[in-house]
């Protein structure tokens, strides 16, 4: 490796030049406290930034080997490091130094959840962290000085200020450490307490705007208190007991009177099957990681899932077990989204009535009297939820604040009474004797079979102008070629560098096990190989590994895979049995 002086130099020789003039710099050198990577540099002052790594072996940056022990330790201390690699660069960056991105310095540091990303990564020998540079031009020529100011002056100190055990605040890492491994604790821990979710005592479940995903200040907001009904406590490794209110497997009611808190429970349930950072207000907020939001998404596009459960018999025959449209309606969509998620092994449904179709959900008695079932398509969630529960394992949180007729079919009813939660469910079985109900169930004998599909080459179009494109556009929405594909209703989705991760997936899914495995399968394989070789596996760049890639859910994964409006699958016989071409390798 190169010393540093020869990157000093590099630059010297090429104030003034053409921007171009700044692809020389590319290569390792080596720096007093670390070794620096310049891999990849950017065409012009606008261009994406250029990438480096700054790569410290163990016996300059000193961590603990107990915090790098095991997957989840490594997973949280990254997630550590690189926000206070975030912090230094505030702190010690200038910022701006010329045009376009001139002087900046970045990394991915994440939102409010503690995902696996590629920022820093740990190995055995050294930890690297990943991080994008605005190289330095006057319009369009090297500023020599300001670039060496950049990789002699600030990079060094960000690194002495985040990268260094004696730098850091020990206790804070190691909080942030020990929070995850017990999150992840009571997550394993749920089903064998019959529970599919937990929240804590004194949570703070709202969040400070609908654009912000901070915590409420803790003055405004109603910290959560479990219903005694409904408390229950764990035994953590690092925090020793933790109590809260836990919600049972099975069928559960989330009601009360409009602005009460109950779709801020819902969504704190959502992002529960992440783990939150140290302040969040969330952090004892655990749900099994097999849950799934379900709404409805008229517009969206279905290829072939079988429907057939919640809707048959549609205005000119159309099949309604292999169920496809250009443009599906609220009560399809929301059918079609369970569907998906039951394909991919969904454990538990989140239903919010907000974002619900009415008719999807419920069809009271007078309506089944004035609509008799053979003209009726749709057979209700209400008449189908337990059905899944008893056959499949699957259960269900729901939001209801308008129809009682849900009393029935629940397990626990849970009260929202000025954002305090209370345990009715013994009352709403009163009611239920009280009122008794006289709609007819419309359920049938069993829930229905979920079909496994597998999606093949064909459907994928990578290409654009003869290249492959594809890339995530923020949060919502990846470029797959030609096609863009929405995702602004697929709300488990959390951070931008899940969707980069996921427009690589899918790009790998296609070329890897398209055509000869499930869905569930194809996803399931991916994320297998995510587990033994990183995240990195799913790059196709050759210029240095991606910094700026996190963990998707399989779900998620699926969910982009499952709106590609080109995509076409066959539909194998059985529930991912099928003979000729699943197991693949
Ligand atoms: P609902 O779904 O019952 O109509 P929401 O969950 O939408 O009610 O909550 C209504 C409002 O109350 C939101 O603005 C939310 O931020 C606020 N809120 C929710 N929970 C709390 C809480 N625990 N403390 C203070 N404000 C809360
Ligand atoms: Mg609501």
């Amino acid at each position: 490796m190169q010393g540093a002086e020869r990157l000093s130099e590099r630059l010297g020789a090429i104030d003034g030049r053409a921007y171009k003039a700044y692809q020389s710099l590319a290569g390792a050198y080596a720096f007093p406290d670390f070794e620096l990577f310049i891999d990849h540099v950017q065409g012009d002052p606008f261009a994406g930034p250029s990438r480096v790594r700054v790569r410290l072996g163990r016996d300059k940056h000193r961590l603990p080997p107990h915090l790098l022990d095991g997957r989840e330790r490594r997973v949280a201390t990254a997630d550590f490091l690189a926000r206070q690699v975030a912090a230094a660069i505030r702190k010690l960056a200038k910022g701006h130094r010329g045009t376009g991105h001139s002087g900046l310095i970045a990394i991915d540091e994440g939102g409010q959840e503690v995902l696996e990303r590629t920022a820093v990564a740990i190995d055995e020998e050294w930890l690297e962290a990943r991080l994008f540079l605005g190289l330095p031009a006057a319009g369009r020529t090297v500023l020599a000085r300001e670039a060496r100011a950049m990789f002699f002056e600030e990079l060094p100190a960000i690194v002495r200020g985040s990268l260094l055990y004696s730098a850091l605040d020990g206790q804070a890492l190691a909080e942030h450490v020990a929070l995850y491994e017990d999150q992840e604790y009571i997550r394993r821990e749920l089903p064998h307490l019959g529970l599919v979710a937990f929240v804590g005592e004194g949570a703070v479940l709202p969040r400070r705007s609908g654009i912000s995903d901070a915590p409420m200040p803790r003055e405004k907001a109603v910290p959560f208190a479990p219903p005694p009904g409904l408390t229950v406590e764990f035994q953590t490794p690092n925090h020793g007991r933790v109590r809260g209110m836990g919600i049972p497997a099975g069928v559960t009611l989330i009601v009360g009177g409009g602005y009460h808190g109950k779709s801020t429970l819902l969504r704190a349930l959502e992002r529960g099957v992440y783990n939150h950072i140290p302040g969040d207000g969330r952090e004892w907020v655990v749900t099994v990681a097999e849950a799934v939001k379900i709404r409805a998404e008229d517009g969206r596009r279905v290829e072939k899932v079988d429907i057939s459960p919640f809707i048959r018999n549609l205005p000119f025959g159309q099949d309604t077990r292999r169920f496809s449209t250009e443009e599906a309606s609220g009560s399809t969509s929301q059918a079609a989204n369970i569907m998906e998620a039951l394909e991919l092994g969904a454990k538990l449904l989140l239903i919010d009535e907000d974002t619900s179709a009415t008719n999807f959900m419920i069809r009271d008695e007078r309506m089944q009297r004035l609509v008799v079932k053979e003209k009726e398509p749709i057979t209700p969630f209400l008449d189908k939820v337990r059905q899944l529960y008893r056959e499949r394992g699957v259960s269900s949180i729901l939001v209801v604040g308008g129809s009682g007729d849900y009393l029935d079919v629940a397990d626990t009813v849970i009260m929202m009474d000025e954002y305090r939660p209370r345990d009715v469910t013994a009352r709403a079985r009163e009611v239920v004797r009280e009122y008794p109900t006289r709609r007819q169930p419309e359920g049938g004998a069993g829930f229905g079979s979920v079909p496994a599909r597998i999606p093949l080459p064909e459907g994928f179009h990578p290409l654009r102008h003869g290249k492959v494109k594809v890339e995530a556009k923020g949060l919502h929405s990846i470029r797959f070629g030609e096609e863009t594909v929405l995702l602004q209703y697929v709300e488990q989705l959390v951070d931008p560098a899940q969707t980069r991760a996921i427009a690589a997936a899918m790009l790998y899914l296609a070329q890897k096990y398209a055509g000869r495995l499930t869905l569930a399968q194809a996803v399931a394989r991916v994320m297998a190989d995510v587990d033994r070789y990183g995240l990195e596996v799913l790059s196709s760049r050759r210029n240095g590994p991606p910094g700026d890639l996190a963990r998707p859910r399989p779900f998620e994964l699926a969910a982009a895979v499952n709106r590609l409006r080109s995509l076409r699958v066959a539909v194998a016989d059985g529930e991912g049995r099928r003979k000729e071409a699943a197991g693949g390798e």
